[in-house]
Parts: structure tokens; C-alpha cells; sequence
């Protein structure tokens, strides 16, 4: 089944200019803004500019130059953040939801971002 985009996501009406964002960074292929219901001190939503619903649509069917724009951008925001151990941050998890068991509720893709204090463990049981 081909993947299909809803236009009217919220996610589609940032990148549109019609509704604003706190936006953190911005490149060729993918922009960086702030949740809006942060649930760790660090929490950045960082998505294509492109038409994809989910990771494995973007992996499919974005460009090399969309992936390798994306993929430094994820790491540029964590860098950004201070969360990198390698420049002393603490470390970050990054999550991207898909679909109606990952409980996506926007469907753009997006990798959140999540830093800043100890997040638990990965899934919650059961
Ligand atoms: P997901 O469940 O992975 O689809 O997550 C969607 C995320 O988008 C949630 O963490 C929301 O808080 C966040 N969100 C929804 N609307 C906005 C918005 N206008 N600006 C920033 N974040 C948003």
C-alpha cells in the first residue's frame, strides 16, 4: 500500500508559514522546533521539509541528499543541546513514532529530541 500524506497535518502548516514554531534550527531539507508540550528539559522535534508520513517512507523514498541533511541536523540539535557525552552533555534519546501501535499523532515524520534528565526506561511495561 503506498504511503499517503495528509497536507493538512500541523506539522505540513508550520513548514507552510500558517501556524508559527519555535524554531531552533533551519536547513536545506529539514527544520528544528521546540515541542510544544516538552516532556524532558531538552525536547526538539526535528523533520524533513519533504512529504513523508513516517521514518520508513523518508528511508524509501527521500533523496540522499534529504537523509544526509536530516541525519546531521538530529545530530547538530543534539550538539545544540548540550547533550552530547563527548562534549560532557549527559546523553539523549531520540523517538520517532509510527502508526497507530507507535501512537503517532502527527503524521510528519518527525525524531523527537530528548535530553536534559534521566528519561526512564525505554518502554513501559506490557
Ligand atoms: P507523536 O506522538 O510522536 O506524533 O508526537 C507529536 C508531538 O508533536 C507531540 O509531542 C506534541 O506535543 C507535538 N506537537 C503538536 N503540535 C505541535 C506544535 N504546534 N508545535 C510543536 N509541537 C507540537
Amino acid at each position: 500500500m503506498p504511503h499517503s500524506y495528509d497536507p493538512q497535518n500541523i506539522f505540513a502548516k508550520i513548514l507552510r508559514g500558517e501556524i508559527p514554531c519555535d524554531r531552533v534550527l533551519e536547513t536545506e531539507h529539514s527544520l528544528a522546533f521546540r515541542d510544544i508540550a516538552p516532556q524532558a528539559p531538552s525536547h526538539v522535534l526535528v523533520i524533513p521539509k519533504g512529504a513523508y508520513v513516517s521514518y520508513d517512507h523518508f528511508a524509501a523514498e527521500a533523496s540522499d541528499a534529504e537523509i544526509v541533511d536530516f541525519t546531521r541536523t538530529i545530530g547538530r540539535i543534539c550538539a545544540a543541546e548540550g547533550l552530547d557525552p563527548a562534549a560532557g552533555g549527559a546523553g539523549y534519546r531520540l523517538v520517532s513514532n509510527c502508526g497507530a501501535h507507535g501512537l503517532q499523532e502527527v503524521p510528519h515524520l518527525h525524531v523527537h529530541v530528548l535530553g536534559g534528565r534521566v528519561l526512564g526506561r525505554m518502554l513501559p511495561e506490557g
